[in-house]
């Protein structure tokens, strides 16, 4: 049973320190922002830069699948208004680039808003149209659809919400969803009295296969209480259970699990319980 373990780590000093701070703290999974996350332009990448990224990821056993990078907080793929919407598409265009120049394969944003202005079905066909035009333009990189928090006039919150963006993208083998476990109980999926049965809705919904990744937060905020407030693992209102759980349930093998908690401080020792947990599932296997 293999997942990989990770953290979103810093990119200060250049894409190519992010691998070398996700090695230091004994991460087999990270993730990153390939361009500063709250402006809309960024210096394109450079050839060096790249090369140096690469090498990197490959020397210290990065691969493909061990890599998620989460997108600039300012773009909104469903928003109502046209102009803004295609400055947001634009600004995605240039996210699915900076992967595919990095040799990465997915690509995690939250969907958008439909800021009060359109229904939520409209905003999730904005946001469809949105993916179809900007993998017509960029070659294999994944779309990765985060479940949101459902804060103001967020959609994805709800599983069915991430299924039927899915449905409408017209290269579904190039679309999938990570779900942040913070985010899922603070909407109401309650992870921590109900595992199974918020990952049989998952499976029944978005399906298995289309889960290609988890960002491992703990919640500040109560079930269903709508706040994105993530905490430290064991820490918050899911506690430890669930994150067991997580690491010994085989379906979820081969996925990156990516700590986005509040101290990183602790992300080493987090990484450490987390693989412990999925080792002990392996002894388990084989007692
Ligand atoms: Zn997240
Ligand atoms: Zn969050």
């Amino acid at each position: 049973m293999t997942k990989y373990i990770g953290a979103h780590v810093s990119a200060a000093g250049g894409v190519a320190e992010a691998p070398v701070r996700a090695h230091a703290i004994g991460a087999t999974a990270f993730a990153l922002f390939t361009k500063n996350q709250r402006q809309w332009h960024a210096k394109p990448l450079t050839d060096e830069q790249i090369a140096l990224f690469r090498q990197r990821c490959q020397e210290l056993g990065y691969g493909p699948r061990q890599i998620l990078p989460h997108d600039s907080y300012l773009i909104n793929l469903g928003h109502p208004e046209e102009d803004k919407w295609r400055k947001s598409l634009d600004a995605f265009i240039d996210e699915l680039s900076r992967c595919h120049q990095l040799g990465i394969r997915m690509l995690n944003f939250h969907p958008g808003s439909h800021l009060r202005q359109i229904s939520e079905s409209a905003c999730l066909a904005r946001i469809a149209r949105a993916i179809n035009m900007a993998l017509e333009q960029v070659p294999e990189v994944i779309a990765v659809l985060e479940n949101t928090a459902g804060q103001g006039s967020n959609v994805g919150w709800r599983f069915e919400q991430l299924a039927e963006i899915m449905q409408q993208v017209e290269q579904p083998e190039r679309v999938g969803v990570c779900i942040d476990t913070c985010h899922a109980y603070a909407v109401g999926y309650d992870l921590r009295g109900d595992y199974e049965g918020v990952m049989r809705q998952l499976c029944d919904t978005v399906g298995q296969e289309k889960v290609l990744a988890f960002h491992v937060n703990d919640s500040k905020g109560a079930l269903g209480s709508r706040l994105d407030r993530h905490h430290s693992l064991g820490e918050g209102q899911l506690g430890w259970e669930p994150f067991r759980q997580l690491m010994q349930d085989a379906r979820w093998d081969g996925r990156p699990f990516i700590l986005e908690t509040i101290d990183p401080q602790r992300w080493p020792a987090e990484i450490a319980q987390l693989k412990q947990f999925m080792h002990n599932a392996d002894k388990e296997e084989q007692a």
